[in-house]
């Protein structure tokens, strides 16, 4: 229903990666009353789901920041204050914390959140002004391990394929994926396209989840254990010759070797260790190899694990050797998470330096130095540390201040007790948020309140590279200001020799991008605010003078690595997982319900989403709930090496005897017990596997 919506504007969904076109209705006073999904838009298709659904009702949420806050200590209360004030305590704080200790002794994490016109200020703000080499942003808990798999692999990152490809695909592989809780409209993109054209579905997950109860073929993998079964569906198909010769001979390099580290895998005994049978890993080898083209897409089953990135390498592997990268129905998808992870990862700098540029490349220094005015000696020669190494680092005394922008690892970050004592270190916390109730706010001295998704203009990338324009619907709530606009009033006031020029306008930021982009592998120097929402989002490349934008990465077969072929890379499987033992029996699985959003800062506050899931559940198999003494509906406490939490019951077959299943969106509930080892490329925690055990109480 329209609600009385009187005026439509234009923008895109600020939840998920999918990237759903939307409309805001207003009515008559110039509140936004209704949204609805833009038909002629090619991603969404005039479909949202119940997230979009109910966005607009954030402008008016619950817990907005309406000023700035400041203090002197934590554990006195908040006094509000205004702009200037804000904006000059912080700057003070990071200079004298830079004399004091060194530029990289203040840190700044950021999001997957932010229009790329402001990850694209703010790296310019984090590494031209303020020079600190301790910048990440939060999709370090997400996308990281996507991110170093595909570079690993490719030579770059950059999902090569998109959602067209369902339409083309003859088998689809989803792991550690569930489309319709997760990305309900891609899932619905790819359940229209298999019902037109059946396909098989394998989904690989510990979990029955919505997607495995579509599926063909559901394989419930032991818990980090995907390379096992990846690499034996490699020795499969190699053994029975099903592999695409010319496309590895003419595209690919260190096959030999690739070759000798999977026959360690053969299917008896990689079913000894990932729990699934022989004959099940030689049907979907050859099922997916015969298949004349074969797509896998994966979420955060793949990407949170200790061997996450090695995970991402290992789907690659099994794409090349079948020959499906690049062509309509073959593609290695990482389905992102954020809706503008790919933002910060395509200009954010948080990696090195805009426009998938490397600090560790002389002349990828240099051009950006010449291009913002600065010395190139200003950059560090390879990237600090991650956001996962920033929180101990604070621990240890090498980082005392941090600037947080819309990221909250109070309720995000694995050991809840540990994060609090490591936040409470700090000399100077600033938290920039939509949100003055956000958890981690509990820690700062000073708050910056930033205005909210479709209260500023701008772009997101989502997942399939498509950039797509955020028109401003509304003005900021209360005293807030957009993102854009803090980054640029901070540059003012940190003294350097030399500054970059900051942009007034995020369209005037887009086409500096677009200068940066030109003959790159993600090149947007053919689109504009007006085009990009004439043709309901653009796909990178898009070059200067094309008409559209690229559905596909690398259909030529010519990759990012110097000599233009991809990688085969050898992958020995390491179980260093902490495993369930006699005292703690059971796995901790963990993820998203469909109705809320990351740490539940905006779903939280909207009713029609928060009345579905109020409360932290867990599932428990009812066998394992008999054996524990607990009951479906009653509270117990979960428990594990690093602490506790109470959890309502729910009995349910979805998972097996061994494993409870946690939604982590709650604040002091899964994270208090996670464990988060850190994978060794990526340094992405592996959310999904640590030991618990049940107690009634
Ligand atoms: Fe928004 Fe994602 Fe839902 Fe689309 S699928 S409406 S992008 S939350």
């Amino acid at each position: 229903a329209d609600k009385g919506a009187v005026e439509w504007k234009y923008t895109t969904c600020g939840y998920c990666s999918t990237g759903c076109a939307i409309e805001v209705g207003l009515n008559k006073d110039g509140k936004a009353v209704s949204a609805r999904g833009v038909g002629d838009a090619d991603v969404n298709r005039g479909k949202l789901c119940i997230k979009g659904i109910f966005e607009y009702e954030l402008f008016e949420s619950g817990g907005r920041g309406r000023v700035p806050l400041m203090r002197d200590r934590i554990h006195e209360p908040f006094r509000e204050a205004n702009w200037d004030q804000a904006m000059d305590k912080t700057a003070s704080e990071i200079q004298r914390i830079q004399e004091a200790h060194g530029r990289d002794a203040f840190a700044i994490v950021s999001t997957g959140q932010i229009m790329t016109e402001e990850f694209y200020t703010l790296g310019k703000l984090a590494r031209g002004v303020v020079g600190t080499n301790n910048y990440d942003g939060n999709t370090t808990l997400c996308m990281a391990s996507a991110v170093s798999g595909y570079k690993r692999s490719f030579g770059s990152d950059g999902p090569p394929g998109c959602y067209d490809d369902f339409e083309h695909t003859d088998c689809l592989l989803a792991i550690g994926s569930n489309l319709p809780e997760q990305h309900p409209i891609i899932y619905w993109r790819m359940r229209e396209a298999r019902e037109k054209r059946p396909f098989p579905l394998i989904v690989v997950d510990p979990r029955v989840t919505m997607l495995a109860q579509n599926a063909d073929m559901h394989l419930p993998i032991s818990p980090g254990t995907d390379l096992v079964l990846l690499n034996s569906l490699a020795y499969v198909i190699l053994e029975e010759g099903l592999q695409d010769e010319d496309y590895i001979r003419a595209h690919t390099t260190d096959f030999e070797a690739f070759k000798a580290t999977v026959q360690d895998y053969d299917p008896l005994t990689a079913s000894k260790l990932c729990g699934i049978d022989e004959d099940t890993i030689r049907n979907v080898a050859r099922v997916y190899a015969k298949a004349s083209s074969a797509m896998t897409i994966w979420t955060m089953g793949i990407n949170q694990s200790t061997h996450g990135s090695d995970g991402v390498v290992a789907i690659n592997n099994l794409n090349l050797i079948t020959g499906n990268i690049g062509k309509p129905g073959g593609s290695s998808l990482s389905i992102t998470g954020q809706c503008n992870a790919m933002g910060t990862r395509e200009w954010s700098s948080c990696s090195g330096l805009p426009g998938y540029r490397a600090l560790e490349k002389p002349q990828d220094r240099k051009d950006i130095a010449e291009f913002w005015g600065i010395d190139e000696d200003f950059f560090p020669e390879k990237r600090g540390l991650f956001m996962t190494d920033i929180l101990p680092a604070i621990e240890t005394g090498q980082i005392k201040g941090l600037w947080l922008i819309a990221t909250n690892p109070m309720t995000s970050m694995p050991n809840t007790a540990r994060i609090r004592k490591t936040l409470e270190k700090l000399d100077f916390l600033v938290v920039q948020d939509a949100y003055a109730d956000v958890e981690t706010n509990e820690y700062s001295h000073v708050f910056l309140p930033a205005a909210i998704w479709a209260e500023k203009e701008g772009v997101f990338t989502n997942t399939e590279r498509r950039v797509n324009l955020i028109r401003n619907v509304m003005p900021p709530f209360g005293d807030s200001k957009p993102d854009f606009w803090i980054f640029n009033e901070m540059a003012k006031r940190i003294e350097r020799d030399k500054k970059p020029n900051f942009p007034e306008t995020t369209e005037q930021a887009f086409e500096e991008m677009k200068q940066l982009s030109k003959g790159r592998l993600l090149d947007i120097s053919g689109m504009s605010y007006d085009k990009i929402e004439e043709k309901r989002g653009l796909q990178w490349p898009c070059r200067d003078g094309d008409e559209t934008g690229s559905q596909r990465l690398y259909t030529d077969g010519v990759f990012q690595y110097p000599d233009g072929k991809a990688k085969l890379i050898p992958l020995p499987f390491v179980d260093n997982n902490e495993r369930p033992d006699d005292e703690y029996p059971l796995w901790l699985n963990s993820g998203r319900v469909v109705e809320h959003f990351h740490t539940r800062t905006r779903t939280g506050k909207v009713g029609n989403q928060n009345k579905f899931s109020p409360t932290p559940y867990m599932e428990m198999n009812p066998d394992a709930a008999a054996e524990f003494g607990v009951e479906h509906g009653q509270y117990a406490r979960l428990v594990s090496r690093r602490g506790d939490a109470v959890v309502l019951v729910q009995s349910t077959q979805r998972v097996p005897r061994n494993m409870i299943f946690v939604p982590f969106h709650y604040h002091e509930c899964v994270n208090r017990v996670s464990l988060g080892l850190l994978d060794p490329h990526s340094r992405q925690p592996a959310y999904k596997q640590c030991a618990v055990r049940v107690e009634p109480i």
